[in-house]
């Protein structure tokens, strides 16, 4: 027989948005359900600090802010079910959720929260090396490469943060950009230029990630004057954006070009009963302030749509 558990919403992803809702839809007396197959806390529990996160002034760890954002969540009664979600259906009013381990998730309102993932660039030597030096978190990875020389590609707040984290483990930080300015916000960057462990390769291509067995190198190219060269590096740490993971609710909710979801200020979608925030959804900026504020619109916004669709 079907093994179905029922709950008045689901929440794909315990990521800080994920969490939130939970938090918000336990504390409104909701069964709440968030459904993550890896731990609790999405990228921000490998983010080494965090400053701009209000009410820690000195700052706080992610990984710390991930485990207090799951306890609050508990706290109020959402449960973290682990388990990966494997497709998404909609009947009638319900929203069906099949889980890796054989069970059905059946709820009233589905909340997607289930973040990006780190794009990839696709130049030679990035899979292969993956694990041998190529590198997506520099906070799970940094300190393989303790006193030996690392790149960071990428010139976005992610890079340049990871940067700074680098600098203090590893014996020299090369900045890899393809343009001659950082799209990094302004106070971050003003920590890397002091930094003299970090040193910036600006406007250069990135051909491809060399080594025999492990990362020794990455090839650029000067796109001013066209010269090839090798910056010497043990671990490449690629930060060049990030992708949604929407795949779930493809062909279900609308997205725009690059899978992001569309919503609209009450974090509806365009199929009733479903709601995404945080990083997933479409929108100007992506930080963990925003996506807490996301899901509390998304929570209240479902049990109120669950109040009048009865
Ligand atoms: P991002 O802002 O999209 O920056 C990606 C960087 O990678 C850009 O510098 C981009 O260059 C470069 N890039 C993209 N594709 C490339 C390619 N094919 N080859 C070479 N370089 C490439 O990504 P992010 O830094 O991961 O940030 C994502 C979001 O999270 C942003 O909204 C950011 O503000 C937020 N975030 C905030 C914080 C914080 O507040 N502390 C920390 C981390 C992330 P161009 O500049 O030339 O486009």
């Amino acid at each position: 027989m079907e093994n179905i558990k029922n709950y008045d919403i689901a929440i794909l992803g315990a990521g800080p948005a994920g969490l939130t809702a939970g938090l918000y839809a336990g504390r409104g007396g909701l069964k709440a359900a968030i459904i993550e197959k890896m731990m609790p806390g999405g990228l921000v529990a490998n983010t080494e600090r965090i400053d701009n996160y209000p009410g820690f002034p000195e700052g706080i760890s992610g990984y710390e802010l991930a485990q207090r954002m799951e306890q609050q969540a508990r706290k109020f009664g959402a449960e973290i079910l682990s388990a990966q979600a494997e497709s998404v259906s909609v009947e009638n009013k319900y929203q069906l959720i099949k889980l890796s381990d054989g069970s059905t998730v059946k709820s009233r309102a589905l909340i997607i929260a289930t973040g990006a993932f780190p794009k990839t660039l696709g130049v030679p030597g990035e899979r292969e090396f993956l694990g041998k030096g190529v590198s997506y978190c520099a906070v799970c990875d940094g300190a393989f490469f303790r006193n030996q020389p690392v790149a960071v590609l990428g010139g976005g707040d992610s890079a340049v943060q990871e940067a700074i984290y680098l600098a203090a483990l590893t014996s020299k930080v090369t900045v890899i950009h393809r343009r001659d300015a950082l799209r990094a916000a302004d106070s971050i960057q003003k920590v890397a230029f002091a930094n003299d462990k970090i040193e910036f390769a600006w406007s250069r291509d990135i051909l491809a990630i060399e080594g025999s067995g492990q990362v020794s190198g990455v090839r650029v190219m000067d796109k001013q004057t066209l010269k090839e060269e090798i910056i010497p590096a043990a671990g490449v740490f690629i930060y060049v954006g990030y992708k949604p993971n929407s795949d779930l609710v493809k062909g279900i909710v609308r997205t725009d070009e690059q899978g992001y979801i569309i919503t609209d200020d009450k974090m509806a979608t365009s199929v009733p009963g479903i709601f995404a925030c945080g990083d997933v959804r479409q929108k100007l900026v992506r930080q963990i302030s925003g996506a807490v504020g996301d899901a509390a619109t998304a929570a209240i916004a479902a049990q109120q749509y669950m109040e009048f669709n009865d």
